[in-house]
Parts: structure tokens; sequence; C-alpha cells
């Protein structure tokens, strides 16, 4: 390949807008708008800008928008069948999920909280961490864990 001194476009972030509820969107280089993914990228001199799968493609060199894509399509289904899992009922009334990753067990605990709503604490191996915050419904709840897991053990 030969050297270029060209700055290029580089992606920072793919959003799939299914997820934000703000589907669809459009590509500020073409113009398409019945994306459900937008590819944000950013270049040195010229800003940043959202664009669709073809556009990102054609601008970032050695970008591939339809493998992030992928991705982002398998862990929404991952997701919708989150709530679905086999949860259980703990005796003192918390919904608990337990489950292997990598030989670890992980349990994700949703429970009442004293002034009403409710908290969430995952516990991998030994070690528990409780998501900040207060969550209006266990559903809530159940999916704020699910996020912070797909971003810890890389889903
Ligand atoms: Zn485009």
């Amino acid at each position: 390949m030969p050297i270029s001194l060209q700055r290029r476009w580089r992606p920072s972030k793919v959003i799939d807008l299914r997820t934000t509820g703000q589907e669809p969107g459009t590509c500020q280089k073409c113009g398409r708008h019945d994306l459900r993914f937008v590819h944000l990228i950013e270049h040195p001199d010229d800003g940043s800008m959202q664009v669709g799968c073809e556009c990102a493609a054609r601008l970032c060199y050695g970008y591939d928008p339809k493998a992030t894509e992928s991705k982002l399509r398998n862990l929404w289904a991952r997701r919708s069948r989150w709530l679905t899992r086999n949860w259980n009922t703990s005796r003192n009334g918390n919904d608990t999920l337990t489950f292997k990753h990598q030989g670890e067990t992980i349990r994700v605990t949703v429970y009442r909280a004293k002034f009403g709503g409710f908290g969430c604490c995952v516990t991998v191996g030994r070690e528990s961490f409780f998501l900040p915050g207060k969550f209006a419904t266990t559903d809530e709840a159940k999916l704020t864990a699910f996020d912070r897991l797909a971003e810890a053990l890389e889903w």
C-alpha cells in the first residue's frame, strides 16, 4: 500500500437506533433515511458525522460496518430474550438469575429497595457489584444488569 499523508475518517461508535427508539436514522452523507444502524465517524479536520453502512465502508479505510452491525443485531436478540430466561424467586422474594460464564458463576439479584423501587446486584464469583441508582420496575433493573454484563463480558 502506498504511503499517504491524507488524514482519514475513522469510525468511533455504532448505534442501534432500535434500542434508543429513534429508528429510522438518516445518513448525513448521502441522505439515505431508512437506517436502523448509524455509524458515527470522525475526521481530524472535518469533524464528525453519522452515516449508514455503505458510506461508512466507503469513507473509513479498512472498516467493516456490516460485521459491527451483525454483532449488535445478535446482542439485541439476546437482550430481548433476557427477561424470559430462567429467573427464579429467592426465599426473600427477590428475582434471581444464575448462569455460568467461562467457568465463573454469575448471579443477578433484583431486590426491593428501602424507600420504593428496585435495586440490583450482580455477583461474579465472590465479588458483588451493586448497580448504582434505583429502578422503577424489575424489568428495568434486569435490562440495566444485562447492559452492564454485555459491556463487561464483551457479548
Ligand atoms: Zn450514506
